[in-house]
């Protein structure tokens, strides 16, 4: 399995996970050109995706999906919630004339080679989740929205090697910071994002004592600084007793596909 970071944060989501030569797009939220080029970049034209996964609706997920052809059969699985919601980006609704499928959330779909299991998230959507990916006996768990760290994510991190979590803010940042007073109130709640403390306690409760990567995602360019985010999150490591470098901690780039991951030969031949 490999996994590419397109884009992260409120500008824009994407991610590529491969294997075997097929391959999945998780959100497509930068506008549809250059959403293409990174796919292309990543080794997957958009022509050659098995499938679509989108999280929810809001544009910064969505906006891109002309990468992929109309007329494809591309399939989009996502939410019968987030279809309901049926959002538009550029004057047409995005999944209109589409092949959609609705995946239940709590439920798991068989893509090629890929297991796909969905788990409900506390966000300001309609029926918004996150997935956990898994092929040939590895793992990824990709949150990127959501309000508050619930007990129930605790099995697919826990599961995944690779973890995609949100760290949207600093709280300090935040809170003294330019956004109106409904916005701050709104990124805060528990239907809003994660703050960099949040994540770092959820990853505590959670990873086992070494051996993940963490991608830290959906930064909010106003209210956090990627070293902010990775520090809070090594220093809650530290705090709960991990050895330094237990697990590798990195920020998802902004855009562009720098940040990849496959398991390392070792895991790959203790089959763990
Ligand atoms: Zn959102
Ligand atoms: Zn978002």
């Amino acid at each position: 399995m490999q996994v590419t970071s397109l884009a992260s944060g409120s500008s824009g989501n994407a991610l590529v996970v491969a294997h075997e030569g097929r391959a999945l797009l998780v959100d497509c939220g930068v506008a549809p050109r250059r959403l293409a080029a990174l796919l292309r970049e990543a080794g997957t034209p958009p022509a050659e995706l098995s499938a679509v996964l989108i999280t929810h609706e809001h544009s910064d997920h969505i906006v891109g999906v002309n990468a992929i052809a109309r007329g494809s059969e591309i399939p989009f699985y996502m939410s019968p919630g987030t279809r309901r919601a049926n959002p538009f980006a550029g004057g047409a609704a995005v999944f209109a004339s589409r092949p959609v499928v609705e995946q239940p959330v709590g439920s798991t779909r068989s893509i090629g080679p890929f297991e796909v299991t969905s788990f409900p998230v506390s966000h300001d959507g309609t029926e918004v989740c996150g997935y956990l990916i898994e092929a040939g006996g590895r793992a990824v768990a990709v949150f990127t929205d959501l309000g508050v760290a619930e007990p129930h994510l605790h099995e697919p991190l826990s599961r995944a090697e690779l973890i995609v979590i949100e760290a949207n803010h600093d709280e300090g940042l935040l809170w003294n910071g330019p956004y109106p007073w409904h916005l701050k109130r709104r990124v805060a709640s528990p239907r809003g994002h994660l703050s960099n403390v949040a994540c770092a306690e959820l990853l505590c409760d959670t990873l086992p004592s070494d051996g993940r990567e963490v991608w830290l995602a959906h930064l909010s360019r106003t209210n956090n600084r990627d070293q902010i985010a990775s520090g809070a999150v090594r220093h809650a490591f530290h705090l709960y007793g991990m050895r330094d470098g237990a697990h590798t901690v990195r920020v998802m780039p902004a855009q562009g596909t720098t940040l990849r991951w496959q398991p390392s030969a070792r895991q790959l031949a203790l089959g763990i």
